[in-house]
């Protein structure tokens, strides 16, 4: 009897865990189902394929083939991916790619994903940054619609290199920097310095500057390349990217002031970019008086952007302060036929500056095209901008950054412009931007 009643205790005790483990699986199932289905090297389910917005075709789910051309693959490795980048489409759309869903499976068949980005401007945007690593993004500031993404270096994924993991021209490349990497500023920070600037100081449009080229702050020497001239008011401050001026204003706003408009510009934030998390940027609001915060508002210090929140807070500023979420999935169809249900949501947008401010900013990063980067390359678009140049110290050349948009309904695009060691920024990154944004325009 007793012996009876010890089995019966085993015996109940294992159908328990057995029904734990149910429950366990089942919430699994219903969790990740889709994730299980999508599993890189699964020969069990079909995935669709991958389409650029003209139709050209960037990964053939069924055969597992990417695009048919060698220049499309390397610059849309990073998007449609391949067992080694997290940040794919593949890996984060696999859900959408084999159709999966807890009720009916895969029994409804795969979806094709149609996405927003131009495949050819992809091209034109790698073969721009010359061998360089780096970053170049165009979106649609009114929708949200990304038209260009581009991270430097990258490979053919039908040749990877052999000496991917021990050859320092790879280094980085399973990132994609626009949505995983944080960088240095430099002078596009300044953006934000002129922000706080137009918003708290109500004589700003008294303030004169004259530069010599290096200015005491702090016990330490904020430097410029040169003496960039005498009383200049805060335009041509921005235009000229005077260390000295935007130093001054840095100790006239404070730490924690900076701080604010840091965060009202989103770049603090992380966003959900069709289920890819950004990476979130960084400032430290340095102690009044001392030559950090001097430093932190010219964009070097310990200040951090993400190039694609970057991007978002271009487009906020071209926008009257209204931030869209960059978007790369056009429609999804099944056979052909699209899927309503499955279209993205509406789109996802954020406030940064007030209406007022954006004007201003965007009237003073015309007047930098205008008065100092140079019109004429870029046609007669009405191109706003803000180079950077990011020293990165070790002895390395600085990061070249640009970034803005262009002031146009018919053509409403932002751009964000990142060449690590690039050097001079107006120069080399805003050439890459000229050569995209005219291909973005074009008839
Ligand atoms: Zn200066």
């Amino acid at each position: 009897m007793k012996r009876l009643k010890r089995r019966t205790i085993i015996a109940l005790v294992l159908a328990a865990a057995f029904a734990a483990g149910m429950v366990f699986f089942l919430v699994q199932w219903l969790w990740k189902g889709d994730e299980w289905v999508g599993f890189f090297g699964s020969q069990y389910y079909n995935s669709g394929a991958i389409y650029d917005t003209n139709g050209v075709l960037l990964y053939n789910g069924e055969t597992g083939e990417y695009a048919e051309n060698r220049a499309t693959r390397v610059a849309t490795l990073h998007l449609v991916g391949d067992q080694n980048f997290g940040t794919s489409l593949r890996s984060v759309l696999s859900d959408r790619l084999t159709g999966y869903n807890p009720i009916t499976g895969t029994a409804l068949g795969s979806h094709d994903v149609h996405l927003t980005l131009d495949a050819s401007l992809n091209e034109t945007a790698y073969a721009a940054l010359n061998g360089h690593k780096g970053v170049v993004a165009v979106y649609d500031y009114t929708t949200g619609d990304i038209k260009c993404l581009v991270s430097s270096p990258s490979y053919d994924p039908n040749n990877p290199p052999s000496d991917v993991n021990e050859n320092s021209a790879y280094e980085g490349v399973y990132l994609n920097r626009f949505f995983s990497s944080t960088y240095p500023p430099g002078s596009v920070f300044k953006i934000i310095t002129t922000a706080a600037a137009i918003e708290e100081k109500d004589d700003l449009d008294q303030f004169r500057y004259t530069c010599t080229g290096s200015l005491e702050v702090g016990g330490d020497v904020i430097t410029c390349p040169y003496a960039h001239g005498a009383d200049m008011d805060i335009n041509q401050c921005l235009a000229c990217s005077c260390n000295g001026a935007y130093a001054t204003l840095a100790m006239e706003l404070g730490g924690s002031t900076l701080a604010k408009y840091v965060e009202q510009a989103g770049l603090l934030d992380s966003l959900n970019v069709n289920g890819i998390s950004t990476a979130s940027g960084s400032f430290v609001a340095e102690e009044d008086g001392s030559a950090y915060l001097g430093w932190s508002g010219v964009g070097q210090d310990k200040d951090l952007v993400n190039p694609c929140s970057l991007l978002a807070f271009m487009g906020s500023i071209a926008n009257e302060g209204e931030a869209v979420v960059p978007n790369l999935v056009g429609s999804e169809t099944i056979g052909g036929t699209a899927i309503p249900a499955a279209l993205p949501d509406g789109k996802d947008t954020y406030e940064t500056y007030s209406a007022e401010t954006c004007q201003r900013l965007k009237e003073m990063m015309r007047n930098n095209v205008v008065t100092e980067y140079g019109q004429s390359q870029f046609g007669d678009l009405a191109v706003c901008a803000k180079s950077g140049t990011a020293e990165v110290g070790g002895g390395a050349e600085p990061h070249a950054w640009f970034a803005g948009f262009i002031d146009d309904p018919d053509h409403p695009l932002a751009f964000v412009v990142l060449v690590e060691n690039g050097s001079a920024g107006a120069r080399v990154a805003g050439s890459v931007a000229a050569q995209v944004l005219a291909q973005a325009t074009a008839e």
